[in-house]
């Protein structure tokens, strides 16, 4: 159940809003977004800042402009934006095609902050400073000095002091795969030496009065507080020393980097974070105060750049287990006596053999399993060979995998450290119909964790261990490392087919649903078209007045067609050339008449249908 409004008396149901899509013919994968879990993100994001500012009687103000890199699809940004409207929050962009839609976001919006980084050429500029002039509140980040000169050029062609922002180059580093993102070799920014001839260069060029911003990034995902307040106590004391230089400094936008417990264990870890909103308000606010307390200066308007932060816990990607591979608790025994009945059995089938009837009556079952893991490997190596049969092999295999179920339940969690890789290697297999590089892609590229789990049969202890793998043909297109209790977990606690056994083989024909669950962050558009499956449907569900949940959007996934258009193939001439090439095999008797109709529609719809298995 999600709770958009943070009340558990009006939950919504992921299994019944999975049975009102099926009743829509909206079919899984989906992206259930809940626009109620953002609008309440971005409400305690404002009310932590508002409170530490009242507690410490900070001078400044607070916003968060939201960076559309994070999750640029529309309905997102409109929820952001709208929501945004009403309690101060902006927009970040980060590059041409992103400020055109910041500007058709903002439209309507003049008060609203648009923060404009990313590098940028004289158009781009020169568009920032036209927006101003229009009258948005349009602030341009300079991230590398030649901008100096564009934002000169623009604002003498257009006769307008734009107001703009400079990016420094922190020596505060950000943590773990973002570590690299500042320092002196960071890729964005001006060093401290660059800031001071630009204010020269400005002050020689009358246009200081337009810097009204400092901005820094350290990178995504601090997980660390202490990144955050080091990052926090440089940047006061740059603002101390740029406004005593004579820069009109108003704002101090520390970036990002607000970080999200996928795998709620509050530590100082990847995948966690060690610190809360309210901590993370109080550290910032209380540092930038302290440090221009000291010199006697104003307190700045606070900014953040938050995104993960905002909008990660909002969207949960929904997929159907397709099958799973078991591996046999009980060895076939007629395949067992046929190949002991052979002529001269190999020793190493034997020898499984032996370990697997000693696994039945003995306490030392951990010796036995080393006996089965040494024979077979001695079986395989047979086997390689030219020296075993397929028949011997895969009793071998049978009997082993026997021993190892055994292992499992007669251990429980007190498994020997000996035995510590057993419950990887005899994990089932389930198969997801996904694409993790398309849906997923920080769980493959920098192994990051996200909670998992069915959506449904709640009331049932999942038994079985488990990991996933998706429909692409790539090895790599697997999850197997889970949120774990301080450490990942490498399998998955999940159901069996109803009545007992394998998805796809035992008659279940109930759907098995998984949740995967803060997805709202970078994984939409950073997922790739491997094996061109595309975007996933996605549906924005909120709750009605009187409780009930309604779809307010759906924004249906891409077909076959489209992927397939962006690598070139024209759908129209496939359809042409594969149509005439059935023809000829109709008329040459190759095809029936029927058979070929088949083909011929099977064809049509394939190209208008769902890249996913449907
Ligand atoms: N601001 C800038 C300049 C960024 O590059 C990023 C992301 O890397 C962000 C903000 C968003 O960071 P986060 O999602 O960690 O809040």
């Amino acid at each position: 159940e999600a709770y958009p409004s943070a009340d558990p008396a009006y939950p919504i149901d992921l299994e019944e809003v999975m049975r009102g899509l099926a009743g829509r013919e909206i079919t899984s994968p989906v992206i259930i977004r809940l626009p109620g879990i953002l609008e309440h993100r971005m409400r305690e994001l404002r009310r932590v800042f508002d409170a530490a500012i009242a507690e410490g009687g900070y001078g400044g103000g607070y916003s968060c402009a939201y960076p559309i890199k994070v999750n640029q699809e529309r309905h997102v940004c409109e929820v952001i934006r709208d929501v945004g409207a009403r309690i101060g929050f902006g927009l970040e962009v980060g590059s041409k095609p992103e400020l055109i839609a910041g500007l058709a976001l903002t439209q309507g919006f003049n008060e609203m902050p648009l923060v404009c980084n990313g590098f940028k050429d004289a158009e781009y500029i020169e568009t920032v400073v036209l927006a101003a002039k229009m009258g948005r509140n349009i602030i341009p980040v300079v991230e590398r000095v030649t901008e100096l000169r564009l934002i000169y050029e623009s604002a003498t062609a257009h006769e307008v002091l734009p107001t703009f922002g400079i990016r420094a180059k922190l020596a505060s580093a950000g943590v773990g795969r973002w570590a690299d993102s500042s320092g002196i070799r960071g890729k964005f920014g001006l060093t401290v030496g660059e800031i001071l001839q630009a204010v020269d260069y400005l002050k020689s060029e009358n246009l200081l009065g337009g810097l009204k911003m400092l901005h820094c990034h350290v990178g995504s995902q601090l997980f660390d507080i202490r990144a955050v307040k080091y990052m926090v106590s440089e940047m006061a004391h740059l603002y101390v020393e740029l406004v005593r230089a004579g820069a009109p400094l108003e704002i101090l936008d520390i970036g990002g980097g607000l970080g999200v417990d996928y795998d709620g264990s509050q530590s100082a870890s990847e995948s966690s974070i060690n610190y809360t909103l309210e901590q993370y308000a109080s550290d910032v606010v209380y540092r930038v105060q302290s440090v221009c307390d000291e010199a006697g200066l104003p307190h700045p308007n606070l900014m953040t750049e938050s995104g993960r932060a905002l909008v990660a816990h909002s969207s949960v990607l929904v997929c159907e287990v397709i099958g799973s591979r078991v591996f046999p608790a009980d060895p076939d025994m007629g395949l067992v006596e046929r190949s002991l009945a052979a002529e001269d059995p190999p020793q190493p089938l034997l020898d499984v053999y032996q370990a697997y009837r000693r696994s039945a009556d003995t306490e030392d079952l951990a010796e036995v399993y080393a006996d089965a893991e040494h024979a077979l490997s001695e079986a395989i190596g047979l086997f390689n060979l030219g020296y075993m049969d397929l028949i011997s092999r895969a009793t071998c295999e049978e009997l082993y995998w026997s021993i190892g179920a055994s292992v499992l339940s007669h251990f429980g969690d007190d498994l020997p450290e000996s035995l510590s890789h057993l419950p990887d290697r005899l994990a089932d297999l389930y198969f997801v119909n996904l694409s993790v590089f398309q849906s997923l892609l920080d769980s493959w590229g920098i192994d990051q964790l996200f909670p998992i789990m069915p959506i449904h049969r709640l009331d049932e202890e999942p038994m079985r261990r488990g990991i996933l793998a998706d429909i692409t043909c790539d090895s790599d297109g697997r999850v197997d490392r889970f949120p774990g209790d301080g450490e990942a977990k490498t399998t998955l606690e999940l159901h069996s087919a109803r009545g007992g056994g394998a998805f796809g083989q035992s008659g279940d024909t109930d759907p098995y649903y998984l949740g995967i669950f803060l997805t709202g962050a970078y994984q939409e558009t950073l997922g790739d078209l491997h094996n061109l499956i595309g975007d996933t449907n996605a549906v924005h569900v909120t709750l009605g007045d009187d409780g009930r949940w309604r779809i307010d959007a759906i924004v249906e996934g891409e077909s076959v067609r489209d992927v397939l258009s962006y690598v070139q193939f024209d759908p129209k001439e496939i359809r042409k050339t594969l149509r005439s090439d059935i023809e000829s095999a109709m008329e040459e008797g190759r095809l029936t008449l029927r058979e070929g109709a088949s083909l011929r529609r099977f064809l049509d719809q394939g190209l208008e249908g769902y890249t996913y298995l449907e």
